[in-house]
């Protein structure tokens, strides 16, 4: 699919990881005039946690730095198909987010005001409209404990996400970008606190301005110019049934429940839920997560008790201590650009957060809409704290 080329020996910009972000930030690129870009991958293109989300996207966030932020990217995505000329399949089929009990509840309400206060449809909606919604949830949920509550967002949905890859990869290419497979960065270079290139087994490659795109390996490509990320990588698994008569037409998450549930288009269910509690690089998937995931969309819909499981697989997730992104330059590294921290959440934030680290590098200045996300935060006590919003966060 990708045109075999040499690579150069030098670009203006160098992005490592042809995932959903790199190949976002390579298209915005070209669309602002930088077309010395090249996209280093050490595997397939988008094979990373691109390859491996289950594609929810929704706007319907917590903090006031992030559903601006959210809003944007969902914003882009409606009208992505038309952009890349490419059929992205979205789908807004609506977003739940479901409470069982009094303290959720709260939650989910303060997420309601926020989301109207920055102008994202949301709204509570109680048993009789969530049974309208969904016909087959059980509501009492086992008799444990009953959803009492959830909030509405419309306009949430799930994309194809190899649809996205492709479609960003492709307009990428015909604006300019060299699109490198195979390719692994394996050191960075620095002259004078600056970063100038990077060193790959095909040779090395000069570089104004190195981006960093690689979620799940992010610690790993930091180090290599002794940097010290706040970031864990864990496991995120999910897995798939069997194709089914449609039965439901909306995402669902609950955090009480750890898991969320939906129907693709093809009938197959999808179900998700939080990071595995352990750290590791290790893209290998788990009976007892796969055990542990089914038991509670058992509790809510459990006919599907009959359904075969067909595929369950694992990515990785770069997470951070407040579950928001890290994006922009790093203090005391010129040329370095760095997107990371995307988590269990990051697929729904490809354009908005390419568009913005292609403006960083084109024009110099940090947009504001990816201000408070910088690195420094940390250091400076200014954590964006995301968590109740995250999927099925209680899960941590
Ligand atoms: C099971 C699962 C479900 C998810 N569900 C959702 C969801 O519903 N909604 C949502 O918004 N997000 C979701 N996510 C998160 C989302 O998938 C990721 O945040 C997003 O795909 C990250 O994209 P990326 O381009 O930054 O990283 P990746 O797609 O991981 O790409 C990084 C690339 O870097 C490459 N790389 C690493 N090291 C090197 C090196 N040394 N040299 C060259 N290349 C290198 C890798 O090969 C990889 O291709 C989910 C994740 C998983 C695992």
């Amino acid at each position: 699919m990708w045109e075999k080329r040499p690579l150069k020996g030098r670009y203006d910009v160098v992005i490592i990881g042809a995932g959903v972000h790199g190949l976002s930030t390579a298209y915005y690129l070209g669309r602002m005039g930088v077309d010395s870009v090249a996209v280093l991958d050490k595997g397939y293109v988008g094979g990373g946690a691109s390859a491996r989300t289950t594609a929810i996207i929704r706007a319907n966030y917590l903090t006031p730095q992030g559903v601006p932020f959210f809003r944007e990217s969902l914003k882009l995505y409606e009208g992505l198909a038309a952009e890349l000329d490419f059929n992205t399949l979205f789908s807004q089929m609506g977003r739940l987010d479901l409470g069982h009990t009094d303290s959720s509840i709260y939650g989910l309400r303060q997420r309601a005001e926020i989301n109207r206060l920055l102008g994202v449809d949301s709204r509570m909606v109680g048993p009789r409209e969530i049974r309208e919604l969904i016909p087959c949830i059980d509501l009492r949920v086992g008799k444990t404990l009953p959803i009492i509550g959830a909030l509405y967002h419309p306009p949430g949905g799930v994309v194809r996400h190899d649809a996205v890859v492709w479609g960003f990869g492709r307009a990428a290419a015909r604006g300019g970008a060299e699109i490198h497979p195979f390719t692994e960065v394996t050191a960075i270079t620095r002259s004078n606190g600056r970063v100038t290139g990077v060193e790959t087994p095909r040779g090395r490659v000069e570089a104004g301005t190195v981006v960093s795109a690689t979620a799940g390996w992010s610690s790993v490509i930091a180090r290599m110019i002794d940097l010290d990320l706040p970031i864990v990588t864990h496991p995120l698994q999910a897995f798939v049934t069997e194709p089914l008569k449609p039965f439901m037409h909306a995402t669902i998450s609950s955090a009480d429940l750890h898991v969320y549930v939906y129907q693709t288009d093809r009938g197959e269910v999808v179900i998700g839920g939080g990071v595995d509690p352990y750290p590791t690089y290790s893209q290998r998937s788990t009976l007892q997560t796969l055990e542990s995931l089914a038991a509670h969309a058992l509790e809510m819909f459990p006919f599907l008790g009959r359904a075969k499981a067909l595929r369950q697989w694992a990515g990785l997730c770069d997470m951070t201590p407040d579950y928001a992104p890290v994006m922009g330059r790093v203090d005391g590294l010129d040329g370095f650009v760095l997107t990371a921290g995307w988590g269990t959440w990051g697929f729904k934030a490809a354009p908005v957060a390419g568009r913005s680290i292609a403006e960083l590098i084109a024009t110099g200045r940090t947009p504001e809409l990816i201000e408070p996300f910088g690195l420094s935060r940390f250091r400076e006590g200014r954590l964006v704290n995301e968590r109740a919003a995250a999927p099925a966060a209680a899960i941590h």
